[in-house]
């Protein structure tokens, strides 16, 4: 088991040539059979074995993970966390969400570096400035923090915007002190280690190829490293979902598609929270190292690939620039992207499926990297439980048939506008 991290275990190892430190995790080989199986080692997958263990006693319990863990979205996103959302069905869930990243570190006893430098969305009509009132009224409702500011008090805190704009004048802004950023990795390997700790075998190199079935029921998968049976199974592949579920002629209300990121070169100290603009999909923050992480919206069309294309980067660069004009002079020192799992209402799924012994975690668009807690959470609770827990409740995977949609943005059935 890896050793517990504190001020005693350091200053040990310091006396001792760092020679002391064991590995963070296990690197398990696949058993036959288990309770739970959770495929995906990304945030979420990681997340659930970890809270099956910790809150519902769960412990023969394996993440199957295709290549190296968080090397999916959990690692790829711009770790933006907030719980800054509209509807009864999304709110309390992602408020839930930023009270376990609040005790996260302590919980998980890895450092996440989870920094609550705010996010600031941006207001420049009178009518976006209403909508963002409604949105923190909602907010406050469901005991998160907003506090809706005027042009003069967001260029207190960020002088560098474009005020003046003639197209898009900022008016000013929806704050949440409480949101922020995550270190994306640490999220992944926090919880690998924790989960480890109480017993789950993290499987990595171990891609889920095809379903074992009998009388109808899912009980087990089979891998690049053979079969291996359970009696619960829970898919948390995000992009790679209608991949998965093909193979059980399961058809999702989910696409997949693309979306990139991007990091500039390092800069002193501008930014000092989460900005994102009204006016198109641009959201930008700092990293530690001094890089600007920005990003915008999807690529248009459905694709597994991890690599966007062209006209998202000229979107995101116009969106960037219309905001902070001086961006202009900065280098980009990267892009990449992921494959996001979009689903017709902008909102997610986790839920059981229609087929006995097959649970489903999915749907998370731009947002699961916030989600990464309460996904796991309510995923555990759902796995373990039989049933959603009162939080993923309106997460059901039934709601486009039933006209349950959880429409948060008011945009429409389209995942390229929401
Ligand atoms: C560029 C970008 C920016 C983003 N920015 C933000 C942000 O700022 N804030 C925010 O909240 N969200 C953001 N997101 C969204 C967020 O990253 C995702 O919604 C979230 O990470 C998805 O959950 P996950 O971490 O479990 O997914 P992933 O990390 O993708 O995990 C799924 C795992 O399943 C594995 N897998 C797939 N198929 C198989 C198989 N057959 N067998 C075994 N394993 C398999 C994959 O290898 C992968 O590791 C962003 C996403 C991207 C791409």
């Amino acid at each position: 088991m890896s050793s517990r991290y504190s001020v005693f275990s350091l200053i040990a190892n310091a006396f001792s040539g760092q020679k002391g430190w064991t590995p963070a995790w296990r690197d398990a080989a696949p058993r036959p059979d288990y309770d739970v199986l959770v495929i995906g080692g990304g945030g979420h997958g990681l997340a659930t074995a970890y809270y099956l263990a910790k809150v519902h006693g769960i412990r023969n319990v394996a993440v199957l993970e295709k290549g190296t863990i968080g090397s999916g979205n959990a690692g790829r996103n711009t770790t933006i966390i907030r719980s800054n959302y509209l509807l009864p069905g999304n709110q309390p869930f992602y408020e839930w969400s930023m009270k376990l990243w609040e005790g996260l570190e302590q919980d998980l006893n890895y450092n996440a570096m989870v920094s609550q430098r705010g996010v600031l969305n941006l207001f420049h009509s009178d009518a976006q400035r209403d909508a963002f009132a409604r949105r923190g009224n909602s907010m406050r409702l469901s005991g998160a923090d907003s506090e809706l500011i005027d042009r003069d008090q967001v260029r207190a805190l960020a002088p560098f915007l474009n005020f003046d704009h003639a197209r898009f004048p900022i008016q000013g802004g929806l704050l949440q002190k409480r949101g922020g950023t995550a270190r994306h990795d640490a999220v992944v390997w926090g919880y690998a280690r924790a989960a480890d700790r109480l017993g789950v075998d993290i499987v990595q190199n171990c891609e889920v190829t095809g379903f074992i079935r009998e009388n109808g029921a899912v009980v087990g998968v089979e891998t690049t490293r053979g079969p291996v049976r359970a009696r619960k199974i829970g898919l948390a592949v995000a992009g790679s979902t209608s991949r998965l579920t093909r193979l059980l002629d399961l058809r999702l209300p989910i696409e997949s598609h693309v979306l990139t990121a991007f990091v500039s070169e390092g800069l002193k100290p501008v930014v000092p929270g989460v900005v994102t603009f009204g006016m198109g999909h641009f959201y930008v923050s700092q990293s530690d190292k001094g890089g600007l992480v920005f990003g915008g919206d999807i690529d248009g069309y459905n694709s597994y690939a991890q690599r966007g294309n062209l006209p998202v980067v000229e979107d995101v660069c116009e969106a960037a620039m219309a905001l902070m004009p001086q961006l202009g002079r900065l280098r980009v020192l990267r892009s990449w992207a992921g494959l996001m799992d979009m689903s017709m209402d902008g909102s997610p799924i986790i839920d059981r499926t229609p087929i006995p012994g097959l649970y489903l975690n999915c749907g998370w668009n731009y947002g699961g990297f916030k989600a990464t807690p309460a996904s796991g959470w309510c995923f555990a609770w759902t796995l373990a439980q039989d049933a959603p827990h009162a939080l993923n409740a309106a997460y059901r995977l039934d709601r486009s048939r039933t006209g349950h949609m959880i429409d948060e943005k008011g945009v429409g059935a389209q995942p390229n506008l929401h």
